[in-house]
């Protein structure tokens, strides 16, 4: 087993919610020397330092300055992915009591394959907002990592039609299954006793949290062969963790930048996603004049790296036959006419350049012309900055599952020419 998946599979245990995923980059970026600038204080930043921010604790920006001359002049090498997966939400008032067993209601967070989130073993993490003993507010995070939820099935018994069209009611066929009691729970207790043996505060009262539902099958290596990797979040860990793989080992003598944006999930409009302004407002505090900025932006390139659909060897007729990625046979470059994605000839081919001097084979991705296309956070960073972008990604199966696929080889190949992005001497 490579080092590197190793690393991914601990970084994406970790990383249950886009809460705890901010957390771990942060830890790793401290690991690797990256300061902690916060949004709300007077920031120095000094040629050759490697700084990061944060907003909501669900996006992270971390950058390398260059060692010599200006922004300006070097320009930013930069790659951009979200940290959110498609979920299911706890309810602000969730508790509901039937037949003596305790349940939770959920809300469903973006586009989920719901079929796949019966019968698995499930936990709970998120942020949690309480009052210590003093009276003040506090914000912590929470991960119960124990199998503690379930979506159980109706038996075929009880639906024939079970394998025709099984439709899902998210409103009624949804709600955890937390045990059973005669009495009807309290869901912030629960919390709140979860808080005290994770956070060395004195809790009082929990007064609102953001709790998401999540497998606790680790992530896996699979296959004859070992060949693919298994987890829930690939979209879009996988891209999280080859950017800050890359920013962090690469020779970046120039400036590089990695974002990573939350509600990517749900449409990017919110303060911390890739429509608002974060990314914009951190490069104006590194830049403050409007044309040097602007003539940074003409000297810069993001890659927008978020996963590609695979051809299915079962349902073939879902791609356009010549343009069907398969697993492990390289990283995909996503394109799309109407603007879907944000690849132009220019930024393809610098990527097909750079993988060449890799040796790594390099894949495209086009809708079937009778489909509607997907997106990512690439045109909208594209629109918002106004700089030439890239949209590429690894190609995966079950986007949207609670427990997705792709290639170990793939993951590999494109860390190696993310480094050599964040490398370059212009783009
Ligand atoms: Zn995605």
């Amino acid at each position: 087993m490579s080092e590197m998946i190793a690393d991914l599979k601990a970084f994406l245990a970790e990383s249950t919610t886009p809460f705890h995923a901010v957390q771990e980059m942060a830890n790793r970026l401290n690991k690797a020397d990256f300061q902690f600038l916060d949004e709300a204080d007077s920031w120095e930043v000094k040629q050759g330092g490697r700084y990061y921010t944060t907003r909501n604790d669900s996006s992270i920006v971390a950058w390398v300055m260059p060692e010599k001359g200006t922004l300006d002049e070097s320009g930013l090498r930069m790659v951009g992915a979200h940290t959110d997966s498609p979920c299911l939400k706890v309810k602000p008032q969730p508790d509901i009591h039937r037949h003596n067993y305790c349940q939770l209601g959920v809300e469903v967070y973006g586009g989920v394959l719901l079929n796949p989130w019966f019968d698995r073993d499930l936990s709970m993490a998120g942020r949690v907002s309480f009052l210590d003993a003093s009276g003040d507010l506090k914000h912590g995070l929470v991960d119960f990592k124990k199998p503690m939820a379930i979506i159980p099935s109706l038996a075929i018994h009880l639906d024939r039609e079970a394998n025709k069209n099984r439709t899902i009611n998210a409103q009624t066929d949804l709600p955890v299954i937390l045990g059973q009691s005669e009495e009807k729970l309290d869901f912030r207790q629960v919390l709140l006793e979860q808080l005290k043996t994770e956070c060395d505060e004195s809790i009082d009262e929990i007064l609102d949290y953001e709790i998401s539902l999540y497998d606790t099958q680790a992530p896996a290596e699979m296959g004859m062969n070992g060949e693919f990797l298994t987890s829930a979040r690939l979209d879009n860990l996988l891209s999280c963790y080859m950017g800050l793989d890359a920013l962090i080992t690469a020779e970046s003598k120039q400036g590089a930048l990695l974002v990573c944006n939350d509600h990517e999930e749900v449409g990017s409009m919110s303060a911390a996603g890739a429509q608002g302004p974060m990314l914009s407002q951190v490069l104006e505090r590194l830049i403050p004049d409007n044309e040097k900025r602007v003539r940074m932006y003409a000297r810069s390139m993001m890659i927008s790296a978020d996963n590609a659909h695979g051809i299915h060897p079962n349902y073939s007729d879902k791609h356009d036959a010549n343009h069907g990625p398969i697993i492990n046979a390289g990283p995909v470059i996503k394109i799309n006419a109407n603007q879907r994605y944000a690849s132009n000839s220019e930024t393809a081919s610098l990527f097909r350049k750079l993988a060449r001097e890799v040796e790594v084979p390099v894949q495209a991705f086009v809708v079937r012309s009778d489909m509607a296309c997907g997106s990512t956070i690439g045109p909208i960073t594209a629109a918002e900055l106004g700089v030439k972008t890239l949209d590429i990604g690894v190609p995966q199966f079950a986007m949207h599952s609670i427990r997705e696929m792709a290639g170990v080889k793939d993951i590999e190949a494109l860390t190696k020419v993310l480094s050599l992005f964040f490398g370059l001497q212009s783009v």
